[in-house]
């Protein structure tokens, strides 16, 4: 090798660096040593969501926080780091972990690097309110299930007109356990991917046909009717047994919050784009539009008590969610106060001509 191609060119060098700060994900900035912005990456104005110029700034003008101001402080006047998390405010608020450290012993001034976690916090703070959650809904049963075996043992036993109530209420509790546990574990097979689910045609009319069927006995207990109105021949894309347990969920939710002796209306059609579009209508209360985007939430409910008393987990919705995005599809609700709730599941349709007949068939309970 000759002596000049060992040689480092600084303007080579300049631009290269220049590069790698510009192609980071991070946002960076350089200060002078009274802790004024010198120069920055695009990164960091993306993630600060600002068109304002942050050169020439100190960092409290940037961030309105004492604590990130201090620690540039500290950098430029001790030599010393800090880490630090700091929430932008703004229009699009970010959680921000932020590096300070000195530039180096040559260099007066600093350097910092802002690291975007708020997604991450976001995660976390999912992951322990379902853990609340699920420790909350699992000590509901138990309490209730400890408290009427403990006063069967000690004497309820014997009483004939008290005892079968409380073994009610204890298999009752239990029943609700057991749904709770299923329910959880749907959903851990559907986050970390166990649950492989097919893409094949489904004669939408069979499948739905079969989940009221499941759904009859609820519906004769409280009256309901379910009309049923799908046109021949109309498949979707989809996994047997996941559009069986949504029309279920669905069905079974419309049953339990229709009106008593009320209706629900099952019903699809082909959209333009090629999809199908499966509607489940109710007569109940309706949801008010607040509750509307959280609906699909794990654990969320517009009315706790009554979910629970009605045997609800408050899980059913987000596993309807999670099967319908499996099978690449989408679920929404339509609903006003008062004038009852229609679920929409969306869901590709085969390429494969319709019978023109449309025959709704009434199911009566
Ligand atoms: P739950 O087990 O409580 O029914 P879901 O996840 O199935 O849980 O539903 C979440 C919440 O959405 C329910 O608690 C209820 O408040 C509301 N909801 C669901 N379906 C309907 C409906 N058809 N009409 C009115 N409210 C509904």
């Amino acid at each position: 090798m000759s002596s000049e191609s060992t040689q480092p060119d600084p303007t080579h060098e300049l631009a290269v660096l220049q590069a790698v700060v510009e192609g980071m994900a991070e946002g960076v900035w350089v200060t002078g040593e009274d802790g004024t912005v010198l120069r920055h990456n695009s990164a960091l104005k993306e993630m600060l969501f600002t068109g304002h110029e942050l050169v020439g700034r100190q960092p409290t003008g940037i961030l309105a926080n004492d604590e990130l101001q201090a620690a540039v402080e500290r950098a430029c006047k001790d030599g010393v780091s800090s880490r630090l998390e700091v929430t932008s405010e703004g229009l699009r608020p970010r959680v921000l972990s932020i590096h300070v450290a000195p530039l180096g012993r040559d260099l007066r001034g600093s350097t910092a690097v802002f690291f975007d976690v708020t997604e991450l916090r976001h995660l976390e703070k999912v992951r322990k309110d379902f853990v609340a959650n699920v420790s909350h809904e699992l000590r509901t049963p138990i309490t209730a299930i400890r408290g009427y075996a403990e006063t069967l043992r000690s004497g309820a036993l014997n009483d004939p007109a008290a005892a079968p109530k409380m073994v009610e209420i204890i298999h009752r509790q239990a029943e609700r356990l057991s749904e709770l546990v299923d329910d959880l574990l749907e959903l851990s097979r559907l986050d970390s991917k166990q649950l492989k689910l097919a893409a094949e045609p489904i004669e939408l009319n069979e499948a739905v046909l079969r989940a009221i069927e499941a759904a009859r006995p609820k519906a004769r207990a409280r009256g309901t009717a379910i009309d049923v109105s799908i046109p021949d021949g109309l498949e979707v894309l989809a996994d047997a047994r996941a559009i069986e347990q949504v029309v279920l969920n669905l069905v079974d939710n419309a049953i339990k919050y229709a009106q008593a002796r009320g209706h629900v209306w099952v019903s699809a059609r082909p959209t333009d784009d090629g999809n199908v579009e499966l509607a489940v209508k109710d007569d109940g209360p309706g949801i008010e539009a607040k509750h509307l985007p959280r609906l699909f939430e794990r654990f969320y409910r517009v009315d706790k008590g009554r979910s629970r008393d009605m045997g609800g987990t408050g899980l059913g919705l987000s596993i309807v969610k999670n099967l319908v995005n499996a099978m690449r599809g989408e679920v929404r609700v339509d609903s006003t106060p008062g004038r009852g709730s229609t679920f929409v599941v969306e869901l590709p349709r085969p390429g494969r001509a319709l019978s023109p007949t449309t025959t709704p068939s009434v199911a009566n309970p």
